[in-house]
C-alpha cells in the first residue's frame, strides 16, 4: 500500500465558505478545551518541592488518570449530544482534531518539541475527513460529508485506479484548498542502491553544492520577495490597530508569505528533478535540524527550508526509483575527500578546499559534498575509490 497526496482548489460557494469557517472554529475550540484538559493534569502532578504554592491548588484528585486520545474521544461524543452548535460539524472531523492534539502530546514526547499551545482565533487552518463515502468524486465536484458536493479546479488528473483515503480542507490567503490522500492497494519493493552516486552538500552561500562540481544557486526571486515583505510588513505596523486598512494590509502580507512559499517548493522539486537526472543513488548530511536553527546562522537555515527540501527530495527519489540515503554529517568539510586526511577546520570565509597533503583543490562546498558521497558509497557497501569528474585537480607543489 503507498500513497499520494494531491491538491486542489476548491471553488466553494458562500454557504460552503460560511460552514467552513465555522468548522474551523469549532474545531478550535475543541483543541484549546482538550489542552486544557491536558494541561490541567499536567500542572498537578508537576510540583515544586522547594516552594509552596501561594497562589492557587490544583483541585485534581490525585487518583485521576491522565486524560487520553479515547478518553477525550468518550467526553465529546457524550458532550456533542448536548451541543447544538457542535451536532453541525461532523463527529468524525471533531475527533481528528483531538488525535492532532495527541500528535502534538507525542511529538513532545518523542521528538522534544515544545509543550502544545492554545490556538488563537484564526489559526487554526484546517480540518480533515478521515473517510469519504464510495464515488466521492464526479467529474469536478467532491462530495463531502454533511456538506454536500463543493466545486474544485481540476488541475491535474486523479488516477482511477486509487482510493481516496483522506481529505483535508485547508483554508489559506489565496482562498480554499482540498488536499487528497491518495491510496493504491499494491506493495511497492524497496529500491536498491544501483547506478552512479551523488553527493549533496547543503549550504548558505549556494542552496547546495553537488559532488559532481555543480553549484545550484538559492533562488533569486526569493531575495526579491523578501525585501517585497519587508516593506509590506511596515507598512502594516503604521496602520492604527483593528482599522480595515490594517486588514488589508495584513492580507497582503499573508498572501505574499504563501507566495515565497510556492516558489520555495517550486525550486525544491526543481531541484530534487535535477539529482534524480544525475543518479541512481543520492546521498545526503544527516543534518541536525533543530541544533543549526537556533544557531547564529538559524535564520538563514530555516530560510532555506532544508527540512522540507529533504522530505521533497525523499518523495522525488521513491517516485523516480532512485535510492535515498542518509549519512552522519560529522567533519564533511574538515577532511580532504582526495586523500581522506583531516585538513583541520575551515573558516567560513574560506572557499576553497586546498589540501596541504595531495594538492587537491576545489570547492569547498563541492569538497565538503565528495567526503558525504564516500560515506554513502562505504554505506552501501561499495569498494573501491569514488571517481568526480569534471574537477581540477593540481599537482602537488
Ligand atoms: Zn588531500
Amino acid at each position: 500500500m503507498f500513497s499520494l497526496t494531491y491538491e486542489f482548489k476548491l471553488k466553494p460557494t458562500s454557504e460552503q465558505i460560511a460552514i467552513f469557517t465555522d468548522w474551523l472554529e469549532q474545531c478550535r475550540r475543541i483543541y484549546n478545551y482538550a489542552l486544557g484538559e491536558r494541561k490541567d493534569w499536567f500542572k498537578s502532578r508537576s510540583c515544586q518541592i522547594n516552594a509552596c504554592s501561594l497562589r492557587s491548588e490544583y483541585i485534581i484528585p490525585a487518583d485521576t488518570i491522565r486524560p487520553t486520545y479515547a478518553k477525550q474521544c468518550k467526553a465529546l461524543t457524550a458532550y456533542r449530544k448536548t451541543s447544538p452548535r457542535l451536532q453541525k460539524v461532523q463527529s468524525q472531523v471533531l475527533q481528528q482534531t483531538l488525535r492532532r492534539l495527541e500528535q502534538a502530546f507525542v511529538s513532545m514526547w518523542e521528538q522534544s518539541h515544545g509543550f502544545p499551545r492554545f490556538k488563537k482565533p484564526g489559526t487554526m487552518r484546517s480540518f480533515v475527513f478521515p473517510q469519504l463515502s464510495k464515488d466521492a468524486i464526479i467529474g469536478n465536484t467532491i462530495k463531502l460529508p454533511m456538506i454536500g458536493w463543493v466545486k474544485f479546479r481540476q488541475s491535474r488528473e486523479i488516477p482511477a485506479s486509487s482510493k481516496v483515503a483522506q481529505a483535508r480542507i485547508v483554508c489559506r490567503a489565496t482562498g480554499w484548498y482540498i488536499m487528497l490522500t491518495l491510496q493504491w492497494d499494491v506493495t511497492v519493493p524497496d529500491i536498491m542502491p544501483h547506478g552512479e552516486g551523488i553527493g549533496i552538500d547543503l549550504g548558505i552561500s549556494h542552496f547546495a553544492a553537488v559532488s559532481n562540481g555543480k553549484l545550484f544557486p538559492n533562488p533569486r526571486p526569493f531575495k526579491k520577495l523578501e525585501r517585497k515583505l519587508k516593506l509590506l510588513q511596515r507598512s502594516v505596523s503604521r496602520k492604527v490597530k483593528g482599522s480595515n486598512n490594517r486588514k488589508k494590509a495584513q492580507f497582503k502580507v499573508s498572501k505574499l508569505h504563501e507566495r515565497i512559499a510556492n516558489v520555495r517548493a517550486y525550486y525544491h522539486w526543481l531541484y530534487a528533478h535535477n539529482l534524480c537526472d544525475w543518479a541512481g543513488m543520492i546521498f545526503a548530511e544527516d543534518l541536525n535540524l533543530k541544533g543549526l536553527a537556533r544557531g547564529f546562522l538559524g535564520k538563514h537555515c530555516l530560510d532555506a527550508g532544508w527540512g522540507q527540501f529533504f522530505q521533497i527530495l525523499e518523495q522525488c527519489c521513491f517516485k523516480r526509483g532512485v535510492f535515498f540515503l542518509k549519512v552522519d554529517s560529522k567533519k564533511t568539510s574538515q577532511i580532504c575527500p582526495n586523500c581522506l586526511i583531516e585538513t583541520g577546520k575551515k573558516d567560513l570565509s574560506e572557499r576553497t578546499h586546498s589540501c596541504q597533503h595531495c594538492g587537491y583543490t576545489t570547492d569547498r562546498d563541492v569538497a565538503a559534498a565528495q567526503v558525504v558521497l564516500i560515506r554513502g558509497l562505504a554505506a552501501v557497501g561499495h569498494t573501491g575509490l569514488a571517481c568526480f569528474p569534471r574537477v581540477k585537480r593540481l599537482r602537488s607543489p
